[in-house]
């Protein structure tokens, strides 16, 4: 009988559960995500929650160049799986991820129009909706399920490899959650407190919804063993996915201010540590939950220092897996069941 990493199954035979490979294992095949500015805003930018936006914010960072808010969104993804194809030249099928600020910031009408264009591409099989926890409320988040059941778009088929039939498409929501403790969330101008994700979240699941979460690992006032301890909040939320990433400190910020002044509220990983300090994440995460990325890429030109050098993130990914197999570990191996 299996005893260690094994008896967990995770696709791929790794030694966590990649994301890419619980799509690959549920639908049959790659899905690429490909990034949309459908130009909203933010209500941490624009007075309604806060002024400035979060301290590490600058949206520009984090998006790749095809995905501009003044072309139209089929225009978007039509040069995003151009762009993919060079690399996934296989992948026929892709989720229109809407990433840019807060993806659900505007009236229910306005968002049928975008989210039912986007899924109006023949390429399409479904949304992937980056959000803050604060701007979903019930009627948003039954539309979504209502999308997501097939009660919507009458009319859609998708003919995916695990499922030749599909009538209805994915919709997942991921929420900005970056951090578990109020007192870190508010150094950053979060705007929003961990319960009032932990409400969003289960919401969100309640419906039937896949949920994802995002978490930066690094912001001030947020100890290593907090982190750690973090894992069991995380663990306890319905979420299908996680995504982490170190915090990078992008040029121009208020935090990059913070950090000249006080560099010492800062835990900084370098890459051989940080390696070794998401292992320890790793153990203590849930199983079932997706791991969809452990490390940011901000572009060089956005930042002051690069620690790590210019490493990609498939090489990153080597030497996580590298870790957990050194380390005789796996994801899991120190969760307990709560
Ligand atoms: S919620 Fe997102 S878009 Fe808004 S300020 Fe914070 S990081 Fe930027």
């Amino acid at each position: 009988m299996a005893e260690g990493f094994e008896k967990f199954g995770f696709p791929e035979g790794k030694r966590y559960n990649s994301f890419v490979g619980y799509f690959k294992r549920k639908y049959g095949e790659r899905l690429q995500k490909i990034v949309l500015d459908a130009g909203f805003t933010c209500p941490n930018r624009d007075g309604s929650v806060g002024r400035g936006g979060c301290t590490y914010c600058d949206n520009a960072a984090f998006h790749p160049s095809y995905s501009t808010s003044g072309k139209s969104l089929h225009q978007q993804l039509d040069e995003g799986i151009e762009f993919h194809k060079v690399r996934y030249r296989t992948t026929e099928h892709y989720l229109a991820y809407f990433q840019s600020f807060s993806n659900t910031y505007a009236p229910l009408e306005r968002l049928r129009e975008l989210y039912e264009e986007a899924l109006s591409h023949p390429s399409v099989v479904g949304i992937v909706i980056g959000t803050r926890p604060d701007c979903v409320d019930e009627a948003k988040l039954d539309y979504l399920a209502d999308l997501a059941q097939g009660r919507v778009l009458a009319d859609w088929r998708r003919s995916l490899a695990g499922e030749p039939d599909r009538t209805a498409p994915i919709v997942i929501v991921e929420y900005g959650i970056e951090s578990c403790y109020d007192v870190p969330l508010q150094r950053i101008n979060r705007g929003h407190d961990f319960e009032t994700a932990r409400r969003a979240v289960r919401m969100t699941a309640e419906r039937g919804l896949d949920v994802g979460a995002h978490f930066i690992l690094g912001l001030p006032g947020e100890t290593r063993q907090m982190m750690l301890d973090s894992c069991a909040l995380i663990n306890d939320l319905p979420l299908r996915s996680v995504k982490f990433h170190q915090l990078q400190i992008v040029k121009g910020t208020r935090m990059e201010k913070e950090y000249a002044d006080s560099p010492q509220d800062f835990e900084r990983f370098a890459l051989d540590e940080y390696l070794d300090f998401f292992v320890d994440m790793l153990e203590r995460l849930r199983p079932t939950l997706s791991i969809e990325r452990f490390v940011g890429e901000v572009p060089p030109r956005f930042v002051n220092e690069t620690p790590w050098g210019l490493i990609r993130n498939v090489e990153l990914i080597r030497l996580l897996e590298q870790r957990l197999e050194a380390r005789m570990t796996w994801q899991g191996r120190l969760y307990v069941e709560g």
